[in-house]
This record gives structure tokens, sequence and C-alpha cells, in this order.
């Protein structure tokens, strides 16, 4: 393998998850190497879960040797891992190179092993509940970034799930880093690969309209979650100020059409603030909202944020909005919340620990 000008010094080889295999494929050529060899590379990484080259054995000794040539397959170290009690929900606080933080959550129910990613380091959003928001944004993840928090969750877990679902919930609002989140999902995708299929990966939007038109179009029966939190645009612009951008007017054909466009229901997030969006009233226009689109809802207790003053309803007030809900909405579904006590559990992701 001889050093070809796409490794001019200046140009440290790059991070193996954030290259397609058509990207590698490409790369490998650029070493006099042919595509198939991308193939095998794949099949070791994301199939085999090798994490160095040496033990590749049907690459030839050149390939292995002079891998770092092409690109690296380090993950980012885990800076700090903590798990709950019961041990189903565990915390992962990745050490970017340059300095950043990203977290990651895995989640196990009796059903299902759950990852969930996050986007962006921060989030310029600042939806008013959430301990993200409070961070500001720090800066986009790469297509790479996105992919080694897979990877490295899958390690953690063996990989003796068949299956698992991927939801973008993590830190940061994923349509705001579009084309990154696009290609991680190529990546992660990819039969060759990780061979996740689109069904079991959900995008999470606190309503970029524009974006969520383009994922339409994808073609992918990827699933839909829009954060709604509220159903008047009063309240919506006071908990989600994006909404001042794109009101409801605009949110909810979007989501319509997506679900149209894709044949999956849209799920509804709605955060639940006692006192705030917990009415009577609020459940029956959620209601209305939900059939009309059609949709799922999605309840989500508030999860506390140090330094902010909402409160959590009581379980009787979560009820009593889901049982105004039941006759009247499609489906409805409590989460039920799993990792507060090591501050993993939504909107809590922002640099918190059990010792803070
Ligand atoms: N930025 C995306 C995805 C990440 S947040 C989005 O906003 O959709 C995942 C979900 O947790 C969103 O519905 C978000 O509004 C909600 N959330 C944020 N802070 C929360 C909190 N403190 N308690 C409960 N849910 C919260
Ligand atoms: Fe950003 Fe989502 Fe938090 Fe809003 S809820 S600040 S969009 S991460």
């Amino acid at each position: 393998m001889d050093p070809t000008p796409a490794d001019a010094p200046s140009q440290p080889p790059p991070n193996f998850y954030g290259l397609t295999r058509s990207l590698l494929a490409g790369r490998l050529a650029g070493h006099g190497l042919p595509p198939y060899r991308a193939d095998q590379i794949y099949t070791w990484v994301y199939q085999k879960h090798h994490r160095s080259p040496s033990g590749m054995t049907n690459l030839p000794l050149a390939l292995r040797e002079r891998f770092g040539a092409l690109c690296h397959l380090e993950l980012p170290p885990v800076a700090s891992l903590q798990g709950t009690r019961d041990g189903l929900t565990h915390k992962f606080v990745i050490g970017l190179t340059d300095g950043a933080r990203v977290e990651s959550v895995s989640m196990r129910t009796e059903k299902r092993l759950t990852f969930c990613v996050s986007s962006q380091v921060g989030c310029a959003l600042k939806c008013t509940f959430c301990a993200t928001g409070l961070m500001g944004l720090q800066r986009n993840l790469t297509s790479g970034e996105i992919v080694a928090q897979v990877v490295a969750m899958g390690d953690f877990h063996g990989w003796r799930d068949d299956r698992f679902n991927l939801v973008f919930m993590g830190m940061g609002e994923p349509l705001a880093n579009y084309e990154p989140m696009m290609e991680a999902i190529h990546i992660l995708r990819d039969p060759r690969g990780i061979d996740l299929g689109a069904r079991r990966i959900t995008v999470s939007t606190s309503g970029v309209v524009p974006q969520i038109r383009r994922l339409a179009e994808e073609g992918l029966p990827l699933g839909l979650a829009v954060s709604l939190h509220a159903t008047t645009d009063a309240l919506r612009e006071r908990l989600v100020p994006l909404n001042r951008r794109w009101p409801l007017a605009e949110l909810l054909p979007a989501a319509k059409e997506y679900g149209r466009r894709t044949g999956r229901r849209v799920t509804l997030e709605y955060t639940l603030l006692a006192g705030v969006n917990d009415g009577e009233d609020d459940a029956k226009r959620l209601g209305a909202i939900a059939r009309d689109l059609p949709s799922k809802i999605n309840i989500i207790p508030y999860n506390p944020v140090p330094g902010l003053e909402w409160k959590r309803p009581t379980p009787e007030a979560v009820d009593a909005f889901a049982r105004t809900l039941w006759p009247i909405a499609p489906a409805v579904t409590v989460r039920h919340t799993q990792g507060g006590e090591i501050w993993a559990a939504c909107g809590q992701l922002g640099g918190l620990s059990p010792e803070a």
C-alpha cells in the first residue's frame, strides 16, 4: 500500500465510523485496492466486532500493517459509565477528540434494548425544561461520532441482542445537524454492516419544519417523534422557543405529511409539567390533534433538572391526563422513566452527575 496525495500530512486519516462503505472503497482505490476490501473491512468491524486491523485475517498483510494510513478505528474513550441499580439503564459519557463530551444512554426493557444517541454537543434551541438546552450549542457531531456511540454501546452489551432500537433523543436537535445524522443512518443501515432496519430508528425533533419535510423525501420508513408539549401556540412558545419560527399551523401539517409519505404513525411527545400543560382541556386538545394526524402520544412526566422550577405532576395527575386521552386518542403511552438516579432520563443530559 503506497502513500498517496490523499494522505498528505496535513490531512489526518479519517475516522472509520464516519465512512460509508463507498467512501471507504474510494479511499482503498486511492491505495490501489479493490472495492471488495471495503466489504471485508465492514464485516470485520460491524459484524465480527473487531476494533483492530491485526486480526482481519483475510486482508493482505500490507493493508493490515498500513491500515492507519487509510483510516483510524479507535472508538472515542468512554470517560464515565454509570448504571442504575437495576442494571437496566446505562449512561455513557464519551470523550471526543477536541475535549468535548457527549452523552449516550442504553435502556433495556423486557421486550427490547434501545440505544439513545446524541446528535450535537449541547443544543441551540433552548427548550425551557431541558438540561441540554441550558448548555447552549457547543458544536455539531460528525457522522462518525454518532455511529461510534452506537458501536460503543453495542460493545458494552456484547452484541448479544439480535436486534436493538435506536432513538435520536440524546443531546441536541438531530434535524439541526441533518447531513451528518443522515450519513450516520446510512452507515448503520448498511447490510454489510450493522444492518439496522429504518423502522428501528426514530428521529425526535422539536419541530424544524423544513427538515421534517426533507426527511419525508428520503423514502425511508424512519420513525419520527415530534416534541409537541403544548396544544396552543401561546404555551408552546413558552416551552419550545422554536415555535415562534414554526408554529403549530406549520408543524402539524408537516408531521401529517410525514406520516402520509412514510406510512408510519408519527409519535407526539408530550412532557407533562404540573400546572402548566396537564389540564383536562390540554388533554382534550391533544387528543384532537393526535386523531387528526394520525399519531400515537407518548407522555413523558417531567424529569427534574437542577436550577429549573418546573414540577413533575403527581402519579395521579399523570394517570388522570392519560385517562382523559384514552377514549379520544388513537394510542397513548406513558414513558416509563428510566435512569433518573444517574441523570440519564429524557432532558437530563447536560453534564449532570449523581454528585452534581
Ligand atoms: N432535540 C430533540 C431530541 C432530544 S430530547 C427533541 O427535542 O425532540 C428527547 C425528548 O425529551 C424531547 O421530547 C424533549 O422535549 C424531552 N425532554 C427534554 N427535557 C425534558 C425533561 N426535563 N423532562 C422530560 N422530557 C424532557
Ligand atoms: Fe434541544 Fe431537544 Fe432539549 Fe429542546 S428538548 S433544548 S430541542 S435537546
